[in-house]
């Protein structure tokens, strides 16, 4: 098939730079930051070149509303294709019945998971903004907290475990029509089975908002929700390394409504050279070097955390089992935001984020794109000291920066650049 743009590589901004050096220096500037400067945000990731590929396609050009087999457009015979192998990737990969690759973010999904299961006014049961919802799951700013009537579930202030306790109270008082189990923060594994019991008990149907863990139980390093969940929203570019984007996935009898959710009820025209990037990041995540890569995910976050705890820091749980952990410097003098800006002079960049205490803000970290990097146990032990120096003492950064300058050289995300 003749393709009239011929890519050099991903990230070869060759034709860009001869029509618009301005944007050209952007995209070189953006890959520079990334390549220099240490990416800690956990909902990050750096997806592979074949993936940026795909999204630097002539698919971008195809409209294609509908499903494949059934557009509202012509000449989409050959993106059909593309979507019909991300549909059985996903579906593969998950051990799902039915998947849906068309949610242009996580957010969307989950808007379209209620959209299927849901009436406005409905009541949801969800973790609670200040214990580490998502802004999905009932913030009064988004359209959640303005269509439903969410009740806020927490954390336990002491352990910062999930209440199930309280989950299940609440269940009885409130009987809400869905039960939204997913967070932006929580580090540890989500017990879905004790969440579908409460479900079950009080007639619910059980969303499981697996944005963050999904790419770690593509992997085999995390427990799925698919057994337990009626629907499952999650996004395909954090630990997944997919391009941005959103995915559903459920069981034969929702197919058609959680499809109809999606198109024509909260989206137009499918982008398809997203979905045919989700189709490369779902067989890449499919492989063995994929597994490996997930357990190296949560090895590396346990290391972070032990280390981070030893320099001092309060680590919720005390741990994490999964890519990210929460941490409160406090012990160390500095507020969170203070901390964020500290560390992003010594180029480790990273988000601030809620502590089980209302009202501390503590600092989130991931160890996904780390790892897809190549670093391992010893350069995660480091990057912990490393963080804690900057930390205590703002004058140290210039050094702190010096050595992750060296550590991210050693380490390029894109290696050919
Ligand atoms: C990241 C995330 C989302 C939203 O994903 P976007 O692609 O940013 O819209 C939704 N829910 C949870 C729990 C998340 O972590």
């Amino acid at each position: 098939m003749p393709v009239a743009h011929t890519l050099e590589g991903p990230l070869s901004v060759d034709v860009l730079g001869r029509q618009d050096p301005e944007l050209a220096e952007i995209l070189l500037g953006e890959l520079e930051r990334q390549s220099t400067t240490l990416q800690l945000i956990a909902a990050e990731n750096f997806t592979s070149p074949a993936v940026l590929a795909a999204l630097g396609s002539p698919l971008a050009n195809k409209y294609a509303e509908g499903y494949p087999g059934a557009r509202h457009h012509g000449g989409c015979e050959i993106v059909d294709v593309a979507e019909r192998i991300a549909v059985e990737r996903a579906k593969a990969l998950f051990g799902a019945e039915h998947a849906n690759v068309q949610s242009h973010s996580g957010s969307s999904a989950v808007l379209a998971a209620y959209a299927a299961l849901l009436r406005p006014g409905d009541t949801v049961l969800a973790m609670g903004l200040p214990h580490g919802g998502h802004l999905t799951h009932g913030s009064p700013a988004n359209f959640s907290g303005r269509w439903f009537d969410f009740v806020g579930y927490g954390v336990d202030p002491e352990s910062g475990l999930i209440d199930h306790e309280q989950v299940r109270t609440l269940a009885r008082t409130h009987r809400p029509k869905a039960i939204v189990c997913g967070s932006i923060s929580y580090p540890r594994h989500i017990d879905y089975a004790a969440f579908r019991e409460v479900a079950d008990e009080v007639g619910a149907y059980l969303i499981a908002d697996a944005a963050h863990p999904i790419g770690l139980v593509a992997g085999g390093a995390a427990p799925s929700p698919v057994p337990y969940a009626d629907v499952v929203c999650a996004t395909t570019h954090k630990v997944l390394r997919g391009p941005r984007g959103g995915m559903l996935l459920c069981g034969s009898e929702l197919a058609e409504r959680v499809d109809r959710a999606v198109f024509p009820f909260t989206q137009g025209g499918a982008q398809m050279h997203t979905i045919a990037a989700k189709a490369v990041a779902f067989g890449e995540a499919a492989t063995p070097a994929f597994t490996a890569y997930a357990h190296q995910v949560v090895a590396n976050a346990r290391v972070l955390a032990q280390g981070l705890a030893a320099e001092g820091l309060a680590v919720t749980t005390g741990g994490t089992d999964t890519h990210l952990l929460t941490v409160d410097p406090a012990p160390l003098g500095v507020d969170g935001r203070t901390a964020r800006g500290r560390l992003a002079a010594a180029g480790m960049v990273l988000d601030t984020c809620a502590l089980p205490h209302p009202d501390v803000r503590g600092l989130r970290l991931g160890t996904a794109a780390l790892t897809t990097q190549g670093m391992g146990e010893a350069e995660t032990a480091r990057i912990a000291v490393l963080f804690a120096t900057a930390l205590r003492d703002e004058s140290a950064g210039r050094g702190v920066r010096e050595e992750v300058r060296d550590l991210t050289g050693r380490f390029p995300p894109y290696p050919a650049h």
